[in-house]
């Protein structure tokens, strides 16, 4: 029996059901992915014991010579991966290392010019509710009512207006490609730093299918969980000139001791991004969003922006008079996870919604491809044509449920075979 079976069995059963709910639902929440046996193997490891303050070959503790390993090979892969000139893997998250990389940069009471959350920014990108809101003097760009695309005038009027110290782009909720080489020359007409958070993205410019913001950016900030397909977490690179400035931020700025074990696992994470397979990987996420997209729209829905680039879309729900709360619920019960997302200028509050966000780089990573998504946009339209249909909702679910029997998650079980006397 596995030890924490028998030491502490209501997290091992909310640990079980939670591989179960992974393994029987189709997950289409556009941040999230499933990662490798191998990064999870690497997540779950003694490097949970070590405290390593400091970069590698400069510690504060004894005993790194391990850890130092990983570090170094993470940063190596991260640059060979974006060749950028200087790359920190220690933030614990996204909004970590856009903390840090906003205080490297630049000093609070500065002007941050970013995209809003109600257009499809982040939260750290400027919101009053975030640090980035309360320290930083925020100014907020947003995307075109007409097209749904960014609206780079606006943003351009609005760095000269302000002249913000910080130019932030990125997006949480934006299916289009993002121009960074017009941003870049935005920031320098100011004499702005742009900063580039690509969390949704880092797997797609990985890839080379999505442009790559590290020609145009003074710093480019990254979760490691989403499309790039790794444990959680946050990476920043810059230019070389700044590396330093970036590290401090980070350690001691405004973290202590890294997470030697994700930093081991998103070493393994950028060793399988540089394959072959990643690229193709990435590929089939863009199309098999396009292929759902699609599928949608001959259903009669209407998608922000009209379609997607990238991994993600976002259904605008008003003119079917629902809101994204309910189509989310209504999902739910057919075992289908999206989440509820604001539309621009969305008059539904934030726990309502007009919209719901979908992405696909879960279910690729599945190896599910345009057939299924086909169908799955199928189920979709017609769980959300008729929410409150249990008899369809219960036909769907086990159309879910033989499909996901198909795509097995792991090679391995990682909590049913250690359970050894329970599974038998
Ligand atoms: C997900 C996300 C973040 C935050 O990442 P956490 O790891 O949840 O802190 C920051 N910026 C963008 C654009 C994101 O999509």
């Amino acid at each position: 029996m596995s030890a924490l079976a028998k030491q502490d069995p209501v997290i091992f059963a909310a640990i079980e059901h939670e591989l179960d709910r992974q393994r029987t639902m189709l997950e289409l929440i556009a941040s999230e992915n499933f990662v490798s046996d191998a990064v999870l193997e690497a997540a779950g490891t003694v490097f949970t014991n070590k405290y390593a303050e400091g970069l590698p070959g400069k510690r504060y503790y004894g005993g790194c010579e391990f850890v130092d390993v990983a570090e170094n090979l993470a940063r190596e892969r991260l640059l060979q991966l974006y060749g950028a000139g200087h790359a920190n893997v220690q933030p614990h998250s996204g909004a970590s290392a856009n903390i840090a990389a906003y205080l490297a940069v630049s000093a609070p009471g500065d002007t941050l010019l970013g995209m809003s959350l109600a257009h499809g920014g982040h939260l750290t990108h400027g919101h009053p509710v975030s640090i980035s809101g309360r320290l930083w003097k925020a100014v907020q760009y947003g995307v075109r009512p007409e097209d749904g695309r960014i609206d780079y005038e606006q943003v351009e009027r609005l760095a000269k207006e302000h002249r913000p110290r910080l130019l932030v782009a990125g997006a949480s909720a934006y299916p289009r490609i993002i121009d960074f080489a017009r941003l870049g020359a935005i920031a320098d007409e100011v004499g702005a730093t742009l900063v580039v958070d690509m969390a949704h993205i880092s797997g797609l410019v990985a890839a080379g299918v999505h442009p790559s913001p590290v020609p145009y950016a003074g710093v480019v900030t990254s979760t490691t969980h989403k499309t790039l397909r790794g444990p959680r977490g946050g990476i920043i690179m810059s230019r070389a000139e700044i590396g330093e400035k970036i590290d401090k931020s980070v350690f001691p700025g405004t973290q202590g001791g890294p997470l030697m074990h994700i930093i081991a696992a998103k070493a393994v994470c950028f060793g399988e991004a540089l394959t072959p397979g990643f690229k193709t990987y990435a590929q089939r996420v863009v199309d098999n969003a396009r292929v759902m997209g699609e599928t949608l729209v001959a259903h009669g829905f209407d998608l922000v922006s009209g379609g997607t680039d990238n991994h993600l879309l976002l259904v605008d729900l008003r003119k079917r008079g629902m809101t994204g709360k309910l189509a989310e619920e209504a999902l739910h019960r057919a075992r289908i996870t999206v989440n509820k997302n604001a539309v621009p200028d969305d008059p539904q509050k934030p726990w309502v919604t007009s919209g719901i966000r979908i992405g696909s780089a879960a279910l690729t990573t599945r190896g599910m491809g345009r057939a299924e998504m086909a169908l799955i946009g199928e189920w979709i339209a017609q769980v959300l044509e008729k929410p409150a249909d249990e008899q369809l909702a219960r036909t769907v679910e086990a159309g879910v449920r033989e499909m996901t029997a198909g795509y097995p998650l792991f090679s391995w079980e990682p909590i049913a075979r250690a359970a050894a006397g329970r599974a038998g």
